[in-house]
């Protein structure tokens, strides 16, 4: 990019705000899982304004410009393709407003998702979307994947809690789509073709959120079984009874394992499936739906059930889910990571045909994750040799095809960017993939913003 360029682009947003040495460029040409290339600049603006100015440069001399949050996307979203500026949203990070009275919030992108919850909880309010990653993530990453978590099981998505929203498309216009109220069906619904957009739309400057009233009290159950059919069988049975607890969260043997190197909780050998399961709510209400969860583990055979209302004893129950995701790296160096969900009627066989799939290989294929939700992270440890790479994508497709023939998705919460790409195909027919390529041409012209994410180039 030229140094005329580069003296614009800093003039927006001021020298302290722009940089441009290779080894501060070289740290954000990678997300937590993918590797690309290394922007021109790096900038930091602090407002819609700046961003649009910035737009509009972009599309005069055709740079591409890259929305990025905290960087902990797992498709490569924030990650350039071929250079460019990326936009970091760590300076607009200020929680606007948190409206008691009408349950809403409107923060700014960077806002750090566990920062806003722990902020409205002292409110007595609560914003349900928590991504394993709520520690780090920021609002607005969390809204351009349209992020989940363990909780999306009763309380759905980021979608669900997104009413409003201020964007800069790519030609620099600011547009401020979707309502501060809790009905509003004027128009087309902007609001959500944004929301999970991965940054190819337009940039995310203000979101206005719905807030729920924090639930009561909670009831954490840790279950074991011997056989990983049972574990699978048992979430598709609490699911069938009618009882929508606020988690199931679900760990195959080898994740178990994994997570017990790193976090020795005592897990006997011979356990093959786990379970983590919340309920939430008033306090008579919980205690009979934990009571009618037990008797369903019970019936499908769980050796070991933990059941407590405390949140310090719960706190212990979570660890090993909590630690799997990082622990899988003590099996080998590289993860493919993949999110596919399937019917919860299907979860047995999903869980059936990952076992073949490891066997059939010869490589770690772990799951563990969102079961309520149908929603499994599958991670595919390898070492880095170009053997193991052929195995893992051979072991990707066939993962996708057998998702796809159970009747799921390949991506429950982590999106394409550019790791799924060269997927889509096998989802989306033709026509469903060129009518989406018509709203990005009509949104960004010149394919400034996010270039090169989820169509493959
Ligand atoms: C250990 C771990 C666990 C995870 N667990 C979960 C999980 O349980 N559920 C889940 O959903 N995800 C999970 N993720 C994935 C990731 O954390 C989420 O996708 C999160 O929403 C990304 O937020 P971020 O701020 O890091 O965004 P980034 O990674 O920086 O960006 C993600 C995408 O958002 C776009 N973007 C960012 N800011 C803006 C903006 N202001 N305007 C427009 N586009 C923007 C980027 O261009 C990119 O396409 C996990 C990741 C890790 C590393």
């Amino acid at each position: 990019m030229d140094a005329k360029i580069i003296g614009e682009i800093t003039k927006i947003v001021g020298e302290e705000n722009a940089l441009t040495s290779l080894e501060d460029r070289r740290c954000y040409s990678y997300d937590a899982r993918t590797d690309g290339a290394v922007p021109d600049m790096v900038v930091f603006p602090s407002s819609a304004d700046e961003v649009s100015k910035i737009l509009i440069l972009a599309n005069r001399y055709l740079f591409s410009v890259i929305p990025r949050g905290q960087g902990t996307g797992l498709t490569g979203g924030s990650v350039p393709i071929r250079g460019g500026v990326v936009l970091v949203f760590t300076r607009m990070n200020r929680i606007l407003e948190i409206d008691t009275k009408n349950l809403i919030a409107v923060v700014e992108p960077g806002v750090i998702t566990y920062v806003f919850q722990e902020e409205i909880a002292k409110y007595g309010l609560c914003y349900p979307p928590d991504p394993a990653s709520y520690k780090y993530s920021s609002i607005g990453g969390n809204v351009a994947e349209c992020a989940g978590g363990p909780n999306s099981l009763k309380y759905g998505v980021t979608r669900d809690y997104v009413i409003g929203l201020e964007v800069v498309i790519p030609t620099g216009e600011i547009l401020n789509v979707g309502v501060r109220t809790m009905k509003g069906v004027v128009g087309y619904d902007l609001t959500r073709l944004f929301v999970g957009s991965e940054g190819t739309l337009g940039v995310i400057t203000k979101i206005n959120l719905k807030l729920i009233p924090l639930p009561e009290s909670k009831a954490t159950t840790l279950a074991l079984f011997k056989k990983v059919e049972d574990t699978a069988e048992a979430v598709s049975a609490i699911i069938a009874s009618k009882i929508i607890p606020s988690t199931i969260e679900f760990m195959d043997k080898a994740s178990i394992r994994c997570s017990e190197q790193a976090n020795p909780m005592g897990i006997p050998e011979d356990i093959e499936g786990l379970l983590l399961i919340e309920v939430d709510g008033d306090s008579i209400s919980i205690e009979s739906q934990a009571e009618k969860i037990k008797a369903v583990l019970v019936q499908h055979n769980a050796s070991d059930i933990k059941l407590t209302r405390d949140p310090k004893e719960a706190d212990k129950l979570w660890q090993a889910r909590r630690v799997v995701s990082q622990a899988t790296y003590n099996l080998n160096p590289v993860k493919i990571a993949e999110d596919v969900v399937v019917p919860r009627s299907n979860i047995p066989n999903l869980i059936r045909f990952l076992e073949r799939l490891q066997k059939k290989y010869g490589i770690p294929i772990l799951s563990f994750g969102h079961a309520g939700d149908g929603n499994f992270h599958v991670s595919i440890m390898i070492k880095e040799t170009p053997e193991d790479r052929k195995k893992a994508e051979e072991a990707v497709r066939e993962i996708f095809s057998e998702t796809i023939k159970l009747g799921g998705t390949l991506s429950g919460e982590h999106g394409i960017g550019t790791s799924k790409a060269a997927y889509l195909g096998m989802e989306l027919s033709p026509e469903v993939i060129n009518t989406m390529k018509k709203i990005k041409n009509l949104f960004d012209p010149n394919n400034i913003v996010n270039p090169g994410k989820i169509f493959p180039v």
